[in-house]
């Protein structure tokens, strides 16, 4: 399985036609408890919150996608992050990017404050990084590359070798890139998290997370905490990430291609003062990006010329990208981040790192590129 493209991984690794009747599709197995032929003697499976046989073809699947040895799948992104979360002892210090996941950001600092200490730093910046590691010594480094809404890119493999050399785990949130674009457990990080919710299922209808890593310390670890805790993921809904992932890899190839062209549009136009989209050469780590990632995505960041008034006007004109929050699905959304999803971070915060209100983020969908740029062109010339 190991030598399997990407392509044909999604589709066959934890595919097999159900050996008991030779169903192309997977069954649903929509159960709570297994039979045991005696007491504590069962077939590998005693209860679906510990372990069922759907989820499990899901995390085979997954765990092909980004080269891993284990993966967990859990009721949501943010799930996974706290399974991550309880897993460290009590008092541990966590370095974090300043600019992650507005839900990440309010897990870290209204949650966990009173168990971890946190501290929020630019991960982009080397320099500076390395000497917040050697001062801080945290137990684990937490990236989002690249990060949402700035798209801002944090070299992995330079980070992942600084935080080894002070004993700390290196944790990517990988969401926005998806295991087609990036893998980076192969760049030396030790834990990849993904929101399934957005790219890897892809058709908006599943919340769902998953972990994935190579250490079977931390396999027993999040096992536990799984179990114990309670997080894990519906048959049903793994059932439609299984079908989603599918076309994963012919998905991701047409967003690229659209948010390629729709970059390049949003960077000619007179009403766009500036567009960040790390396949674009304006991007300030585009050479990073190259290197790290194999693809540059589906998500593009612009500046409209001008404020709140102007936003509003350009985002109530829209057709096709329907106003919401979250991303990665088929069709295109538009996110407004200072009113919806960064709303959480106060705004002194959001603005000193670059979050204004003119900043509209864009989740390109795999429609046709010249109607989304129709649509575009349409809310531009109504502000
Ligand atoms: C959505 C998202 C999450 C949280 O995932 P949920 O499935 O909504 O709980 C975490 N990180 C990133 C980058 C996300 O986009």
């Amino acid at each position: 399985m190991k030598e399997m493209k990407f392509e044909t991984k999604v589709i066959h690794v934890g595919g097999e036609p159900d050996p008991t009747t030779g169903a192309i599709m997977p069954p649903i197995f929509q159960t709570s408890t297994y039979v045991q032929s005696s007491p504590g003697e069962h077939k590998g499976y005693e209860y679906s919150r510990s372990h069922n046989p759907t989820r499990t073809r899901l995390q085979e699947c997954l765990a092909s996608t980004e080269n891993a040895k284990h993966c967990f799948v859990t009721a949501s992104g943010l799930s996974a992050s706290t399974l991550i979360m309880h897993m460290l002892p009590k008092g541990s210090k966590i370095l974090c990017g300043d600019d992650v996941y507005g839900g990440t950001y309010r897990l870290f600092s209204k949650v966990f404050p009173e168990i971890h200490h946190y501290k929020f730093v630019d991960t982009t910046n080397l320099k500076n990084l390395e000497k917040e590691i050697n001062e801080f010594k945290p137990a684990l480094i937490w990236l989002e590359t690249p990060t949402n809404p700035l798209l801002k890119i944090s070299d992995v493999r330079a980070i992942s070798d600084l935080a080894k050399k002070v004993g700390s785990l290196t944790v990517v949130d990988n969401t926005f890139m998806s295991p087609f674009f990036q893998n980076p457990l192969d760049q030396g990080a030790d834990i990849v998290l993904h929101s399934m919710t957005k790219f890897i299922n892809g058709h908006s209808d599943v919340v769902g997370g998953a972990l994935m890593f190579n250490s079977d310390e931390i396999r027993d670890k999040i096992f536990f905490y799984q179990n114990a805790i309670g997080p894990s993921q519906s048959p049903f809904d793994s059932w439609l990430v299984l079908r989603g992932l599918k076309t994963l890899a012919v998905r991701m190839k047409a967003h690229e291609q659209n948010a390629i062209k729709i970059s390049t549009f949003l960077e000619n136009h007179p009403k766009v003062e500036r567009v960040v989209y790390p396949g674009l050469k304006s991007h300030p780590q585009h050479d990073l990006a190259k290197k790290q990632m194999k693809g540059f995505g589906g998500m593009i960041t612009f500046f409209l010329k001008g404020g709140i008034a102007e936003s509003r006007r350009f985002l109530e004109n829209l057709k096709l990208f329907a106003l919401a929050e979250s991303l990665g699905g088929v069709e295109s959304l538009v996110d407004h981040p200072a009113i919806m999803t960064h709303a959480s971070i106060p705004k002194e915060v959001r603005e000193q790192l670059g979050i204004y209100d003119n900043l509209i983020r864009l989740s390109v969908g795999i429609e046709d590129s010249d109607d989304l740029i129709k649509d575009l062109e349409i809310a531009f010339s109504k502000v």
